[in-house]
Protein backbone atom coordinates (compact mmCIF):
# COMPACT_ATOMS: atom_id res chain seq x y z
CA UNK A 1 0.00 0.00 0.00
CA UNK A 2 1.14 3.32 -0.94
CA UNK A 3 2.02 5.97 2.06
CA UNK A 4 0.40 9.50 1.65
CA UNK A 5 0.50 12.71 3.81
CA UNK A 6 -1.51 15.61 4.76
CA UNK A 7 -0.54 19.17 5.32
CA UNK A 8 -2.77 22.02 5.95
CA UNK A 9 -2.64 25.63 6.43
CA UNK A 10 -5.07 27.88 8.22
CA UNK A 11 -4.74 31.02 7.74
CA UNK A 12 -7.40 33.88 8.93
CA UNK A 13 -8.71 33.67 5.12
CA UNK A 14 -8.04 30.81 3.75
CA UNK A 15 -7.16 27.15 3.63
CA UNK A 16 -5.04 25.51 1.99
CA UNK A 17 -4.69 22.32 1.61
CA UNK A 18 -1.86 19.68 -0.03
CA UNK A 19 -1.48 15.53 -0.75
CA UNK A 20 2.09 14.68 -0.21
CA UNK A 21 3.81 11.45 -1.26
CA UNK A 22 6.07 9.99 0.91
CA UNK A 23 8.89 11.99 -0.32
CA UNK A 24 6.94 15.00 0.66
CA UNK A 25 5.98 15.88 -3.39
CA UNK A 26 2.27 17.54 -3.93
CA UNK A 27 0.17 15.47 -5.89
CA UNK A 28 -3.27 17.22 -5.25
CA UNK A 29 -4.18 20.84 -3.66
CA UNK A 30 -7.20 22.69 -2.41
CA UNK A 31 -8.30 25.75 -1.43
CA UNK A 32 -10.99 27.27 0.39
CA UNK A 33 -12.20 30.26 2.09
CA UNK A 34 -11.88 29.98 5.69
CA UNK A 35 -14.91 31.95 6.87
CA UNK A 36 -13.73 32.82 10.23
CA UNK A 37 -16.66 35.46 10.62
CA UNK A 38 -19.45 31.87 10.62
CA UNK A 39 -18.02 30.48 13.46
CA UNK A 40 -16.13 27.26 14.53
CA UNK A 41 -17.88 24.30 13.35
CA UNK A 42 -17.71 26.43 9.30
CA UNK A 43 -14.23 26.67 9.45
CA UNK A 44 -13.41 22.92 10.65
CA UNK A 45 -16.41 21.91 8.09
CA UNK A 46 -14.19 23.25 5.15
CA UNK A 47 -11.26 22.47 6.76
CA UNK A 48 -12.38 18.69 6.22
CA UNK A 49 -14.00 19.68 2.68
CA UNK A 50 -10.84 20.48 1.39
CA UNK A 51 -9.12 17.75 2.78
CA UNK A 52 -11.74 15.47 1.14
CA UNK A 53 -11.30 17.03 -2.47
CA UNK A 54 -7.70 16.39 -2.59
CA UNK A 55 -8.41 12.81 -1.52
CA UNK A 56 -11.00 12.28 -4.17
CA UNK A 57 -8.82 14.31 -7.22
CA UNK A 58 -6.11 12.04 -6.10
CA UNK A 59 -8.29 9.06 -6.14
CA UNK A 60 -6.35 8.14 -2.56
CA UNK A 61 -8.64 6.48 0.30
CA UNK A 62 -8.01 8.30 3.94
CA UNK A 63 -6.55 4.62 5.16
CA UNK A 64 -4.03 5.30 2.78
CA UNK A 65 -3.23 8.69 4.57
CA UNK A 66 -0.29 8.00 7.34
CA UNK A 67 -1.02 11.59 8.96
CA UNK A 68 -2.42 14.98 8.49
CA UNK A 69 -0.15 18.27 9.44
CA UNK A 70 -1.61 21.40 10.70
CA UNK A 71 0.21 24.42 10.79
CA UNK A 72 -2.07 27.55 12.50
CA UNK A 73 -1.93 30.99 14.02
CA UNK A 74 -1.33 30.36 17.74
CA UNK A 75 -1.08 30.47 20.62
CA UNK A 76 -1.61 26.53 20.48
CA UNK A 77 -0.99 23.92 22.65
CA UNK A 78 0.55 21.11 19.87
CA UNK A 79 0.70 18.45 22.37
CA UNK A 80 -3.00 18.42 23.30
CA UNK A 81 -3.97 19.67 19.90
CA UNK A 82 -5.66 22.86 21.13
CA UNK A 83 -5.54 26.05 19.88
CA UNK A 84 -6.41 28.78 22.83
CA UNK A 85 -7.19 32.02 20.98
CA UNK A 86 -6.42 33.49 17.93
CA UNK A 87 -6.80 37.39 16.84
CA UNK A 88 -8.35 36.27 13.53
CA UNK A 89 -10.36 33.46 14.24
CA UNK A 90 -13.58 32.90 16.53
CA UNK A 91 -12.29 30.53 18.62
CA UNK A 92 -11.24 29.78 22.35
CA UNK A 93 -9.70 26.86 23.86
CA UNK A 94 -11.35 24.73 20.39
CA UNK A 95 -9.80 21.00 20.43
CA UNK A 96 -9.01 20.99 16.60
CA UNK A 97 -7.25 17.45 16.70
CA UNK A 98 -9.74 15.71 18.48
CA UNK A 99 -12.12 17.38 16.28
CA UNK A 100 -10.24 16.58 13.00
CA UNK A 101 -9.33 13.33 13.92
CA UNK A 102 -12.93 12.02 15.11
CA UNK A 103 -14.34 13.20 11.85
CA UNK A 104 -11.96 11.57 9.58
CA UNK A 105 -10.14 8.90 11.80
CA UNK A 106 -6.46 9.93 10.12
CA UNK A 107 -4.02 10.98 12.97
CA UNK A 108 -3.74 14.52 13.01
CA UNK A 109 -0.76 16.87 14.48
CA UNK A 110 -1.03 20.25 14.93
CA UNK A 111 1.76 22.92 15.36
CA UNK A 112 2.18 26.85 15.25
CA UNK A 113 2.41 28.08 12.03
CA UNK A 114 5.65 30.06 12.53
CA UNK A 115 6.75 26.34 13.85
CA UNK A 116 6.00 24.72 11.01
CA UNK A 117 7.15 27.20 8.47
CA UNK A 118 10.54 26.47 10.29
CA UNK A 119 10.16 22.12 9.59
CA UNK A 120 8.99 22.97 6.09
CA UNK A 121 12.56 25.01 5.34
CA UNK A 122 14.55 22.29 6.92
CA UNK A 123 13.61 20.33 5.29
CA UNK A 124 12.22 20.77 2.23
CA UNK A 125 13.82 24.70 1.96
CA UNK A 126 16.91 27.18 2.50
CA UNK A 127 17.80 24.40 5.47
CA UNK A 128 18.24 20.67 4.30
CA UNK A 129 21.53 20.67 4.44
CA UNK A 130 21.92 21.49 8.25
CA UNK A 131 20.65 20.36 11.66
CA UNK A 132 20.72 23.56 13.63
CA UNK A 133 19.14 26.78 12.06
CA UNK A 134 16.23 29.17 13.37
CA UNK A 135 13.87 30.16 10.52
CA UNK A 136 12.33 33.92 11.54
CA UNK A 137 9.17 35.00 9.59
CA UNK A 138 8.97 38.90 9.19
CA UNK A 139 5.80 39.46 7.89
CA UNK A 140 2.26 41.23 9.71
CA UNK A 141 4.40 40.28 13.13
CA UNK A 142 7.67 38.21 13.49
CA UNK A 143 8.17 35.17 14.61
CA UNK A 144 10.49 32.02 14.69
CA UNK A 145 11.18 28.94 15.24
CA UNK A 146 14.54 26.87 15.85
CA UNK A 147 15.27 23.43 14.71
CA UNK A 148 18.21 22.20 17.03
CA UNK A 149 19.77 18.75 16.35
CA UNK A 150 17.69 17.96 13.78
CA UNK A 151 14.19 18.05 15.81
CA UNK A 152 12.12 21.20 15.92
CA UNK A 153 12.63 22.94 20.15
CA UNK A 154 9.61 24.20 20.76
CA UNK A 155 9.89 24.98 24.37
CA UNK A 156 7.90 23.19 27.23
CA UNK A 157 4.13 24.90 26.25
CA UNK A 158 5.36 26.35 22.48
CA UNK A 159 6.31 29.19 23.47
CA UNK A 160 9.81 29.17 22.21
CA UNK A 161 12.00 31.21 19.56
CA UNK A 162 9.25 34.13 19.72
CA UNK A 163 12.41 35.92 18.53
CA UNK A 164 9.43 39.08 17.91
CA UNK A 165 9.24 39.84 21.58
CA UNK A 166 12.46 39.94 22.20
CA UNK A 167 13.27 43.48 23.31
CA UNK A 168 15.38 45.51 21.25
CA UNK A 169 14.94 48.52 23.30
CA UNK A 170 12.95 49.27 26.12
CA UNK A 171 12.31 52.59 25.71
CA UNK A 172 11.13 51.81 22.11
CA UNK A 173 7.40 51.75 20.67
CA UNK A 174 4.75 49.91 22.40
CA UNK A 175 4.40 46.21 21.01
CA UNK A 176 1.12 44.34 20.74
CA UNK A 177 1.98 42.00 23.53
CA UNK A 178 2.16 45.53 25.72
CA UNK A 179 5.82 45.59 25.77
CA UNK A 180 7.94 48.42 25.19
CA UNK A 181 10.60 48.11 22.02
CA UNK A 182 9.94 44.57 20.65
CA UNK A 183 11.55 43.57 18.14
CA UNK A 184 8.10 43.20 16.23
CA UNK A 185 7.40 46.93 17.18
CA UNK A 186 10.52 48.17 15.38
CA UNK A 187 10.65 45.50 12.24
CA UNK A 188 7.48 43.97 11.43
CA UNK A 189 5.01 44.69 8.57
CA UNK A 190 2.56 46.33 10.29
CA UNK A 191 5.11 48.81 12.08
CA UNK A 192 6.78 49.67 8.93
CA UNK A 193 3.31 50.92 8.00
CA UNK A 194 2.92 52.71 10.97
CA UNK A 195 6.01 54.36 10.86
CA UNK A 196 5.55 55.49 7.10
CA UNK A 197 2.01 57.09 8.16
CA UNK A 198 3.79 59.03 10.71
CA UNK A 199 6.21 60.23 8.44
CA UNK A 200 3.58 60.90 6.18
CA UNK A 201 1.45 63.06 8.43
CA UNK A 202 4.61 64.77 9.54
CA UNK A 203 5.02 65.75 5.97
CA UNK A 204 8.31 63.97 4.97
CA UNK A 205 7.24 62.11 2.16
CA UNK A 206 5.16 63.63 -0.96
CA UNK A 207 5.96 59.71 -2.43
CA UNK A 208 3.80 58.29 0.21
CA UNK A 209 0.91 60.48 0.10
CA UNK A 210 0.76 60.51 -3.66
CA UNK A 211 1.17 56.43 -3.58
CA UNK A 212 -2.09 56.28 -1.29
CA UNK A 213 -3.63 58.58 -3.24
CA UNK A 214 -3.96 61.03 -0.60
CA UNK A 215 -5.09 58.91 2.10
CA UNK A 216 -2.96 58.77 5.23
CA UNK A 217 -4.71 55.44 6.10
CA UNK A 218 -4.22 53.36 3.37
CA UNK A 219 -0.41 54.05 3.57
CA UNK A 220 1.36 50.59 4.29
CA UNK A 221 4.58 48.55 4.50
CA UNK A 222 3.85 47.93 0.63
CA UNK A 223 3.19 51.92 -0.24
CA UNK A 224 6.35 52.74 2.02
CA UNK A 225 8.48 49.89 0.00
CA UNK A 226 7.38 51.19 -3.28
CA UNK A 227 7.88 54.51 -2.01
CA UNK A 228 11.46 53.57 -1.27
CA UNK A 229 12.21 51.93 -4.72
CA UNK A 230 11.08 55.34 -6.38
CA UNK A 231 13.99 56.90 -4.05
CA UNK A 232 11.40 58.38 -1.29
CA UNK A 233 14.30 59.15 1.53
CA UNK A 234 12.11 59.47 4.06
CA UNK A 235 10.75 55.77 2.89
CA UNK A 236 14.27 54.84 2.40
CA UNK A 237 14.84 55.79 6.25
CA UNK A 238 12.67 53.51 7.56
CA UNK A 239 13.23 50.41 6.01
CA UNK A 240 16.87 51.04 6.72
CA UNK A 241 15.76 51.45 10.12
CA UNK A 242 13.87 48.61 10.42
CA UNK A 243 16.77 46.72 9.13
CA UNK A 244 18.90 47.96 11.98
CA UNK A 245 16.87 47.23 14.44
CA UNK A 246 16.25 43.56 12.45
CA UNK A 247 20.09 43.33 13.10
CA UNK A 248 20.37 43.46 16.88
CA UNK A 249 17.23 40.98 17.00
CA UNK A 250 19.44 38.47 14.48
CA UNK A 251 22.92 39.20 16.48
CA UNK A 252 20.92 37.86 19.48
CA UNK A 253 19.50 35.23 17.89
CA UNK A 254 22.78 34.00 16.63
CA UNK A 255 24.89 34.74 20.28
CA UNK A 256 22.14 33.04 21.88
CA UNK A 257 21.71 29.79 19.55
CA UNK A 258 25.02 29.47 17.63
CA UNK A 259 23.12 27.42 15.20
CA UNK A 260 25.14 26.97 11.33
CA UNK A 261 22.35 29.17 9.45
CA UNK A 262 19.43 31.72 9.91
CA UNK A 263 16.69 31.61 7.48
CA UNK A 264 14.62 34.49 6.82
CA UNK A 265 11.27 34.56 5.06
CA UNK A 266 7.75 36.41 5.38
CA UNK A 267 6.13 39.17 3.01
CA UNK A 268 8.54 41.73 4.15
CA UNK A 269 11.44 39.77 2.70
CA UNK A 270 10.68 40.84 -0.97
CA UNK A 271 11.68 44.41 -0.61
CA UNK A 272 15.07 42.62 1.69
CA UNK A 273 17.06 44.63 -0.77
CA UNK A 274 15.79 47.87 1.44
CA UNK A 275 17.04 46.52 4.32
CA UNK A 276 19.00 43.10 4.68
CA UNK A 277 22.18 45.08 4.46
CA UNK A 278 21.80 46.98 7.50
CA UNK A 279 20.45 44.14 8.90
CA UNK A 280 23.45 41.65 8.12
CA UNK A 281 26.08 45.01 9.04
CA UNK A 282 24.27 45.34 12.30
CA UNK A 283 24.11 41.72 13.25
CA UNK A 284 28.37 41.35 12.70
CA UNK A 285 28.53 44.33 15.07
CA UNK A 286 27.14 42.46 17.96
CA UNK A 287 27.09 38.73 17.47
CA UNK A 288 30.31 37.28 18.98
CA UNK A 289 32.79 36.31 16.48
CA UNK A 290 33.13 32.51 17.46
CA UNK A 291 29.40 31.98 17.00
CA UNK A 292 29.41 34.62 13.91
CA UNK A 293 31.95 32.43 12.18
CA UNK A 294 29.65 29.76 11.80
CA UNK A 295 26.22 31.11 11.16
CA UNK A 296 25.24 31.88 7.54
CA UNK A 297 22.01 34.30 6.59
CA UNK A 298 19.82 32.60 3.83
CA UNK A 299 16.29 33.85 2.37
CA UNK A 300 13.38 31.63 2.70
CA UNK A 301 13.17 29.27 -0.43
CA UNK A 302 9.76 27.99 -0.23
CA UNK A 303 7.91 31.29 -1.33
CA UNK A 304 3.98 30.86 -0.91
CA UNK A 305 4.14 27.56 -0.36
CA UNK A 306 5.85 27.93 2.77
CA UNK A 307 2.56 27.75 4.77
CA UNK A 308 1.46 24.22 2.94
CA UNK A 309 5.00 22.53 2.94
CA UNK A 310 5.27 23.52 6.90
CA UNK A 311 1.96 21.53 7.70
CA UNK A 312 3.38 18.50 5.44
CA UNK A 313 6.41 18.52 7.34
CA UNK A 314 4.50 18.45 10.31
CA UNK A 315 3.04 15.32 8.98
CA UNK A 316 5.71 13.78 8.02
CA UNK A 317 8.44 14.98 10.71
CA UNK A 318 8.77 11.70 12.20
CA UNK A 319 9.64 9.92 9.23
CA UNK A 320 12.18 12.68 7.98
CA UNK A 321 14.16 12.51 11.03
CA UNK A 322 14.56 8.57 10.60
CA UNK A 323 14.87 8.30 6.87
CA UNK A 324 16.93 11.52 5.60
ZN1 LIG B 1 6.05 42.24 21.89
Amino acid sequence: MKEYYLGLDLGGTKILTGLADSEGKIITRARRDTEANLGEDKIIENMIATIEAVLKKADVDRDEVRTLGIGSPGPLDAKKGIIIENANLPWKNVPLVEKIESALGIKTLLKNDANAAALGEKWFGAGKSVDNMVYITISTGIGGGAIINRELFSGINDNACEVGHTVIDPDGPLCGCGNHGCLEAFSSGTSIGKRAREAAAAGQSKEMLELADNIIEDIDAVICAQAAYQGDQAAKEIFENAGYHLGIGLGNVVNTFNTEMIILGGGVMKASDLFLETAIKTMEDIALAGSLEMVTVKEAELGSDIGLMGAIAVAMEDRLKKND
